[in-house]
């Protein structure tokens, strides 16, 4: 039995926790495969599940309203009886009983639960880092609170030179913005692309005025008033500013699990159906970590909207009685300015690099290779690439890399 036990629980056939794209997509793939129990998505904002991709894109700069991000209206939700319960942040499982506490101190009981927690932003550390003006990006509330600042805002510091942090400077450059970006490593976007593409985007960030600052160490959030004014770098430097962004990753929501005994260190682990090692409990998406054959079979946690779609597909799947394993592609998308980058595969590993394209034109592809076999392509501006290259992934296809370096010869030819 959970803590703090107030009323008998409400209980349901299927229990999901965490109303993001995973979360969305598990709940209403159930009713798709015909799954006829009750099913409970339970999410920790005050909102309908909504898309996020957008936060750091066409809602922060205001293009799109909040209606337009939702996954599906109220009534898609209402018509399959899938009860969205807004506000419930779970603290607590309880394996044995199958019973979930939330921080209002609601129980919920579960036949099967699903884990779609994400994770929440990783947050600077150093003092002043809590100040009026230092904002992360992950929910839509965070982007109105950074929106509502924009107009007494002239001057942004952005720390962390991922998605998050280059999507931001794009926009916020736009908006006409002096932006800065500090990234700790000696390059950005370091996890998750190549040299090539990196030194690309630090190009065409800085060609547009942002000013990116590699193997930056921020020691202090400077303050007036409790309101932020300055970025203190370990150099000595104040950077002055009005706002600060901070996208320097995040942490997977999995304590609960962890706590009630899941396997798992930073996430939780999953089998190729996405069950963790406790009874009746499923994790997909940012928090489960999986063996991927595209990561050279090792244990991984993939960030991307496609992951959770897919684990989310694998997990309804298995709940409905329908054979199914999780051997999906990895890809991923980002838009900075009017450059669309899309990605298939995974570049982690790879000992040869090819660009196919001269990146002066802004339409190009590196592709990663990985003992002569095609284990990623990153294309910018290169939907044909993107499309004929995924097979070359899927695959592993052994290719000369001058072949691949001829941009006119179609990689379907090859
Ligand atoms: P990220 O991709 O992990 O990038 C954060 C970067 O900040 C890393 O290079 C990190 O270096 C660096 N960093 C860490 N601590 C720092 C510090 N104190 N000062 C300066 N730099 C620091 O994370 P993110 O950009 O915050 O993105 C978070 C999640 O949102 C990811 O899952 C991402 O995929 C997702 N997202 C997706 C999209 C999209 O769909 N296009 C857009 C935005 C965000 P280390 O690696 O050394 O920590």
């Amino acid at each position: 039995m959970v803590n703090g036990e107030s009323a008998p629980p409400t209980r349901f056939d299927v229990v999901v926790v965490g109303a993001g794209h995973g979360g969305a997509h598990v709940a209403a793939s159930l009713r798709q495969q015909g799954f006829i129990g009750s099913i409970a998505l339970l999410g920790d904002e005050a909102t309908l599940p909504y898309e996020r991709p957008p936060l750091t894109k066409d809602y922060l700069s205001g293009d799109t309203e909040f209606e337009r991000l939702l996954i599906h209206p109220a009534s898609f939700w209402h018509e399959r009886e899938i009860e969205v319960l807004t506000g419930r942040r779970v603290v607590e499982v309880d394996a044995e009983s199958h019973q979930l506490r939330c921080a209002d101190r609601s129980v919920i009981g579960y036949q099967s639960l699903i884990w779609a927690g994400g994770g929440s932003p990783r947050t600077l550390t150093c003092p002043g880092h809590d100040l009026t003006g230092v904002h992360t990006v992950r929910t839509t509330t965070d982007v109105d609170s950074i929106r509502a600042q924009l107009s007494s805002t002239s001057r942004v510091v952005v720390v962390g030179g991922g998605y998050i942090g280059l999507e931001t400077a794009a926009v916020l450059g736009e908006a006409g913005k002096h932006v800065t970006v500090l990234e700790s490593q000696d390059r950005v976007l370091a996890r998750v692309a190549g040299e090539p593409l990196a030194r690309f985007y630090q190009d065409e960030h800085r060609g547009r005025g942002v000013d990116i600052r590699l193997g930056a160490t921020v020691t202090r959030i400077e303050g007036s008033r409790s309101r932020v004014c300055g970025v203190t770098l370990s150099d000595g430097e104040t950077l002055p500013c009005d706002l600060v962004i901070v996208g320097i990753g995040i942490v997977p929501s999995v304590e609960p699990l962890l706590s009630a005994g899941a396997v798992g260190t930073g996430g939780v682990e999953v089998d190729k159906q996405c069950r963790t090692s406790l009874p009746d409990v499923f994790a997909i998406g940012d928090c489960a970590i999986h063996r991927n054959q595209y990561a050279n079979g090792e244990m991984i946690r993939l960030e991307s909207v496609q992951n959770a779609h897919d684990q989310a597909t694998v997990a309804a799947r298995v709940l409905s009685g329908v054979a199914a394993e999780y051997d999906a592609v990895p890809w991923f998308w980002s838009k900075q300015y009017d450059l669309r980058l899309q990605t298939i595969g995974l570049s982690r590993g790879h000992d040869e690099t090819v660009v196919r394209g001269d990146p002066s034109t802004r339409r190009f592809s590196v592709i990663y290779l990985r003992n002569s076999r095609v284990i990623a392509l990153d294309c910018v501006n290169s939907v044909k690439d993107y499309v004929q290259g995924k097979r070359l992934v899927t695959e592993s296809l052994v290719v000369d890399a001058s072949l691949l370096a001829d941009s006119t010869t179609p990689l379907k030819a090859l």
